[in-house]
């Protein structure tokens, strides 16, 4: 991040860090949509190409509101810098190509977003980079899947749909034993809430689409880290291969930075009401939200994590079709796969987000039939309650 910057708090980096007021005197952060930028001369042109003078040169990979998220980012998370991408699956990618090779080995928490899977077991298997899955809360599994050529620790924390917590430290200091890299997908916590690189992770993943926007509206992500890897590695992958975030995503993403530390803490809040009187229900056999007690990591969390998050699930007794009962009672609650968002939505994740996995799979991972997954937005909670209250009483 930029030093102008670095004695500031968090609260007040979410708001000012990465702006630059142009000749304009604006207030608010502009949209600088522009694909390239005019030199003054052949020899300014040169001189930018070829790396002498810094500036803008195509919008491929400089832009300014571009890089107003990111500095604000990197900020937000203490990393050194950030690359923002088109999605949080590109981030992911550019990740994965920037550092990767062929012949490479990847350690791999097995309780990560599907799509990740997907990316891992069908494309970069294809590419001859072979991934081992393991149980995100056993660090001995971590360490008794490493190989000659491992390169690489990947994991989310906490998971999705059952919120198993990650010791992130401890992950570290086994990574770096190994000369390896961990790299963390923060989309959950977001760095209102937990700091992996403060933790040892060498590499911070986004998909921004979720929380860092907050509000539903446009798909996007980041990489943040060290200079010499993400602003050397990774960056040059995007700047070759083009996942590049829009300078319209990037200003909603900046804006929404700002409310960032709030809005999670209304979601966690939210969240842990509802769990706790979920916990209470007679129709709910159990509820998956490290802000409970009963909670594995319970302990873990609170160390690790400044706030519990914003996504919980549950099993109810009567397995899939009363899981659909429940979702299909509520009124207010979205039906949708998202979460991140204002707007609480509600999944069935054995027939969707985990639908694709063999019934075996879904065992293995604990995705039951009654399970349920609830991402709590910011409605008054009571009403959230009342949701599914409708369900629960019917079962
Ligand atoms: C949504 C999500 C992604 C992928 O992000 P997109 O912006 O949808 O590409 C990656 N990781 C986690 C944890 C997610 O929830």
């Amino acid at each position: 991040m930029s030093d102008e910057f670095e004695h500031y708090n968090f609260d007040t980096l979410a708001v000012r860090a990465g702006q630059r007021r142009t000749g304009e005197a604006e207030q608010s952060e502009p949209i600088f949509p522009t694909s390239s930028y005019v030199f003054g001369s052949a020899a300014e042109a040169a001189a930018r190409f070829s790396g002498e003078v810094p500036g803008n040169i195509y919008s491929r990979f400089t832009n300014p509101t571009v890089r107003s998220f990111e500095q604000r980012l990197a900020a937000l998370e203490g990393g050194e810098r950030c690359v923002a991408t088109s999605s949080g699956m590109s981030a992911i990618l550019s990740t994965f190509m920037a550092l990767l090779q062929s012949g490479d080995h990847i350690v791999s928490s097995r309780a990560i977003f599907g799509t990740t899977s997907v990316l891992l077991n069908n494309y970069m298997a294809k590419f001859g980079v072979e991934t081992s899955f393991v149980d995100l809360v056993d660090v001995a599994a971590w360490r008794a899947a490493f190989k000659p050529n491992t390169k690489l620790l990947f994991l989310e924390t906490p998971s999705n749909p059952l919120t198993e917590v990650a010791d992130i430290k401890a992950l570290a200091e086994l990574a770096h034993q190994h000369g390896a890299w961990l790299v963390v997908d923060n989309c959950f916590c977001t760095p209102a809430l937990q700091l992996p690189l403060h933790l040892g992770a060498d590499i911070v993943i986004h998909s921004a689409t979720k929380y860092l926007d907050g509000q539903g509206r446009c798909i996007g992500g980041a990489v943040v880290g060290k200079e010499d890897v993400v602003g050397s590695e990774v960056y040059a992958f995007l700047r070759t291969a083009g996942p590049t975030m829009s300078p319209f995503n990037a200003w909603v993403f900046l804006k929404g930075l700002e409310t960032l530390r709030l809005r999670m803490e209304a979601h966690c809040r939210n969240a842990q009401i509802l769990a706790e009187w979920l916990q209470g229900h007679a129709k709910v056999k159990h509820v998956y939200y490290p802000g409970l007690a009963s909670h594995p990591q319970h302990a873990l969390a609170a160390e690790q994590q400044k706030g519990f998050g914003g996504v919980l699930s549950f099993e109810v007794e009567g397995g899939k079709q009363a899981a659909w009962r429940v979702i299909d009672s509520t009124e207010l609650i979205s039906i949708t796969a998202n979460l991140g968002d204002t707007k609480s939505t509600v999944t069935h994740p054995a027939t969707t987000t985990h639908g694709r996995l063999t019934q075996q799979q879904r065992d293995t991972a604990g995705v039951s039939d009654s399970l349920i997954r609830v991402a709590v937005g910011l409605e008054d909670v009571e009403d959230l309650k009342a949701d599914l209250q409708r369900g629960l009483d019917r079962l």
